[in-house]
């Protein structure tokens, strides 16, 4: 499972600065809810080949010294928590300050690695002045100018080179792995607990427990998959503003272990922006994507037109991958649960599903040889061959003599080609065009 990296340290000392060199072109998820807390982000980034996720664990921006003091004190939990590694980040300009003492003394508490950094030395004579951070008592601190880059190298090095490198034996290998993503409070837990028929404990969340996923055999109806539960969701944690937060973190983890994302939805609030984020991240991570409208018992006056005209408006939030499945569903009632469980698996089975080359060219050729992309300054494209790679989710590689010149409004087409031709309702598809 993913490596996560978080940036502490107080505020203006260069922490997002950081983060957005090392998630460059790639989007960053905000979490913008969290109160007095300056938002924060995460994304992905990879260094020497090695994927990791990063978050910048945010700041404050105004406030008493009280506020202050507890932000801080649950940035530091946060990256303790949830963190693989964590970078702890004060900056030259200022120099070593009691708030900087502070920090480290709770950070070292915990058994992470802890990557020392002063930012803003842009020079050697900043690279002087750095040394007062010795007054820590560290062995050893990374120079970093965020801002142009400088440094961050060798700081990347060595935190890729200290990740941990356990084989995980996955205990599960082979089976569909599905997960229930959402916000706090859309059914999650009434649903996990009605598919599985049991009522599960609910234990208060301990500091320092296990919070990695739980995974769950299901085997019923003829189906038989394993059901991620993302660690605490059944489990309740403490209600504080940044549950939400904590909440996608951990489910960070469970998408990119499992084959399929059940989105939960609560039909009385409709598409938030949190949902968005738990969509992206599946769609990034190339899951299949089911969405579940929950809690539809609550919705009484229901016209023939009201489950058509939720469905739209989710559509017109979720942006250009529509083909996806929409239930309307009730955890309490158990109304429609196990249609929802159907469609998952098969979702599950579209994305795994392999076009063989012939019949992939054999369909898709004529429908090119008769809706060629556009000519380009009075060049024509031609497609020759196709053939679907070897991924675990459908990706098409599509061989043509100008490769350059076929825009994103063909690459859309030919996906919508390749889903109404082969059906992939609900995954992800990646569609290149490469010289031949
Ligand atoms: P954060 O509050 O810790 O996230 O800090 P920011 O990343 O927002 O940076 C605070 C300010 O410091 C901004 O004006 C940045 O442009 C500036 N800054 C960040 N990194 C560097 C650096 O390496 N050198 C210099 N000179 N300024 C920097
Ligand atoms: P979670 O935080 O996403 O795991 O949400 P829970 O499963 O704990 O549900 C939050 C609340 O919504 C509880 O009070 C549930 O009883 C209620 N709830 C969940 N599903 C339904 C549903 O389908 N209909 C109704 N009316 N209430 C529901």
């Amino acid at each position: 499972m993913s490596n996560i990296v978080a940036i502490v340290g107080r505020p203006n000392v260069g922490k997002s600065t950081l983060f957005n060199r090392l998630l460059e072109r790639r989007e960053a998820i905000v979490d913008s809810t969290a109160g007095v807390t300056r938002d924060r982000h995460y994304g992905k980034s990879d260094w020497n080949g090695v994927d990791f996720t990063v978050i910048d664990t945010g700041g404050y921006d105004v406030g008493t010294d009280d506020i202050f003091e507890e932000e801080i004190r649950k940035q530091v939990q946060l990256a303790v928590d949830e963190a693989t590694s964590i970078i702890f980040m004060m900056n030259v300009e200022e120099g070593l300050t009691d708030t900087d003492h502070e920090i480290y003394r709770l950070l070292r508490r915990s058994n992470k690695p802890i990557y020392i950094v002063v930012n803003k030395v842009d020079s050697a004579k900043e690279e002087l002045a750095a040394t007062e951070f010795y007054q820590l008592g560290i062995e050893k601190y990374y120079t970093l100018s965020s801002a142009t880059g400088s440094g961050t190298g060798d700081l990347l090095d060595d935190i890729v080179k200290d990740f941990p490198t356990t084989e995980y034996k996955d205990p599960f290998e082979g089976l569909p792995k599905i997960t229930i993503a959402g916000r706090p409070n859309v059914g999650k837990s009434t649903m996990t607990n009605a598919l599985l028929d049991v009522e599960r404990n609910i234990v208060t969340d301990i500091a320092g427990t296990t919070r990695d996923s739980i995974q769950t055999l299901y085997n019923k109806f003829g189906h038989e998959f394993v059901l991620v539960d993302t660690a605490g969701m059944r489990r309740k944690s403490k209600v504080n503003e940044d549950l939400e937060f904590y909440s996608v973190m951990r489910s960070i983890r469970s998408i990119e272990y499992s084959d399929v994302v059940i989105i939960m939805v609560d039909a009385t609030q409709g598409w938030e922006s949190q949902d968005m984020n738990i969509f992206g991240l599946a769609q990034k991570n190339r899951k299949g994507i089911v969405i579940l409208v929950n809690k539809w018992d609550l919705i009484e006056d229901k016209q023939t037109n009201t489950m058509r005209d939720f469905e739209k408006s989710i559509k017109d939030k979720i942006g250009q991958f529509q083909d996806i499945p929409i239930l309307f569903v009730s955890a309490l009632t158990k109304q429609r649960i196990l249609k929802a469980v159907d469609v998952a698996m098969e979702v599950y089975e579209d994305r795994k599903k392999k076009i063989k080359t012939s019949k992939l060219n054999e369909v898709m050729l004529p429908i090119f040889e008769n809706t060629p992309p556009p000519a380009l300054k009075g060049k024509y494209i031609k497609i020759k061959y196709c053939v679907q790679l070897p991924t675990p989710s459908p990706q098409f590689v599509f061989f043509c003599n100008l490769p350059q010149y076929v825009k994103e409004p063909y690459k859309r087409f030919t996906e919508n080609q390749l889903r109404k031709e082969f059906g992939f309702t609900g995954v992800p598809i990646e569609v290149y065009f490469r010289q031949k």
